[in-house]
């Protein structure tokens, strides 16, 4: 079975991050002192548990240069756990738009009701793995980092280190239990080294910083790691081709019609989606389902708000009550969203009334300033669609057009 050489060494490691560490913001700064006085000067600074949490959660799926705005505003939102818990979810989901899994933003929240029920954050794994929204590398992030006990957390950078550590050959995802098992290794590794051990904090946000700016998936900098002497796959001339991948299937793709429909004021007609499943909680245009195939334009206007089909009855309009028919729709566009189970196709029809608009829709519509509403990825594109030209519209969902990438 692959193994970590015997020479690799945790104080290597933790040398090398005194030098090159990242300097982010949910980090202490260099030499800073633990807020809390009443540890003892031996014991090590480590950020507060909820600055690691609310970074940790936020990182999953995300990039850092995206994650440092909205850490930074929802910090000064809800500077601590009680303020997070306290917070409507409207609010939270509000402030966490654009930012994608949206689940997250809910399990948040809900931990943050569950941590402050309890007194605060437990200190070990399977105490943290039991709330909600933290999986097991969150639960040893928060363990190793927050509260320095000798864990490592294994993200897709840490199994990228490990892989070329130890040559793993097996392809991910299948190799992904011997991955787990050799982070435990290194865990031992670390709990073994008394000095490194001391700094388990820091040996944490040193391995992510490795494969940040060192172990990076493509062309590694082998010449600048403190870990080359010990690192199999440097050794075997491996290291960019590890770790091994299986084909992926191509991911499926799913089509659907929204229809926008925008007052005067620049208001827009959207709905809430259920507060479970995907993008749970958000708001969107109205429209038809997704699904594998496209739409055909007759079954489409089925799903538009307040639209008359052709060939049925009429119901009798209030007194200047608008009712687009399906010649009113301009074709505005198509939007491709890719999620990370199936790509999103969704062509947008847009309704610009020029009289006054019924004060009532059918339930569960109403006007929103776009500001103000939950704004998820999908439906920001949808918004920046522009109408074309009454000349260059095409008419019909059959047409070729135009795409906006994502
Ligand atoms: S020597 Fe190269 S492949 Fe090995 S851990 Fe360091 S950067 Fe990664």
């Amino acid at each position: 079975m692959p193994a970590l050489e015997r020479t690799l060494d945790p104080d290597v490691l933790l040398a090398w991050y005194d030098r090159h560490g990242r300097t982010l913001p949910w980090r202490l700064p260099r030499g800073e002192k633990p807020a809390d006085g009443a540890l003892s000067s031996s014991t090590p600074p480590r950020p507060e548990p909820y600055r690691v949490w609310l970074s940790e959660i936020m990182l999953q799926q995300t990039t850092v240069s995206t994650v440092i705005p909205y850490y930074e505003r929802f910090l000064s939102l809800f500077p601590t756990l009680e303020a997070l818990a306290q917070a409507p979810l409207e609010t939270v989901l509000h402030n966490w738009a654009g930012m994608g899994y949206y689940s997250r933003a809910r399990n948040l929240h809900a931990c943050a009701r569950a941590l402050t029920e309890q007194g605060g954050f437990p200190a070990d794994p399977d105490s943290l793995r039991k709330l909600p929204g933290i999986g097991p590398y969150t639960a040893h992030a928060i363990s190793a980092i927050a509260f320095g006990l000798p864990v490592i957390p294994v993200d897709g950078n840490v199994e990228r280190i490990l892989a070329r550590l130890a040559a793993v050959a097996q392809p991910l995802p299948g190799a992904r239990p011997l991955l787990a098992r050799l982070g435990e290794q290194l865990g031992e590794r670390l709990a073994s080294a008394p000095r490194a051990r001391h700094r388990a904090s820091d040996f944490a946000q040193a391995l992510f910083d490795l494969g940040a700016t060192i172990c990076t998936p493509r062309a590694p900098s082998c010449l600048h790691c403190p870990w080359r002497e010990s690192c199999r796959a440097q050794a075997g001339g491996l290291a960019e081709s590890l770790p091994a991948r299986q084909k992926k299937k191509p991911r499926p793709v799913r089509y659907g019609v929204a229809f926008r429909v925008r007052d005067a004021q620049g208001e827009v007609l959207l709905r809430r989606r259920p507060a479970q499943g995907l993008l749970g909680g958000m708001d969107e245009l109205p429209g038809t389902p997704w699904h594998e195939t496209p739409w055909e334009e007759a079954a489409a206007f089925h799903h538009a708000p307040l639209i008359q089909m052709p060939g049925t009855p009429e119901d009798p309009p209030a007194a200047g009550q608008p009712r687009p028919r399906q010649g009113q729709w301009v074709r505005a566009g198509e939007i491709k969203h890719v999620f990370t189970h199936f790509t999103l196709m969704l062509t947008v029809y847009d309704w610009q009334p020029q009289d006054a608009l019924p004060s009532s829709w059918p339930e569960g519509l109403q006007f929103h300033p776009p500001a103000r509403a939950t704004l998820s990825g999908v439906l920001k594109k949808c918004l920046a669609v522009s109408v074309p030209t009454p000349a260059a519209s095409p008419s019909s969902l059959t047409r070729p057009r135009k795409i906006l990438q994502p």
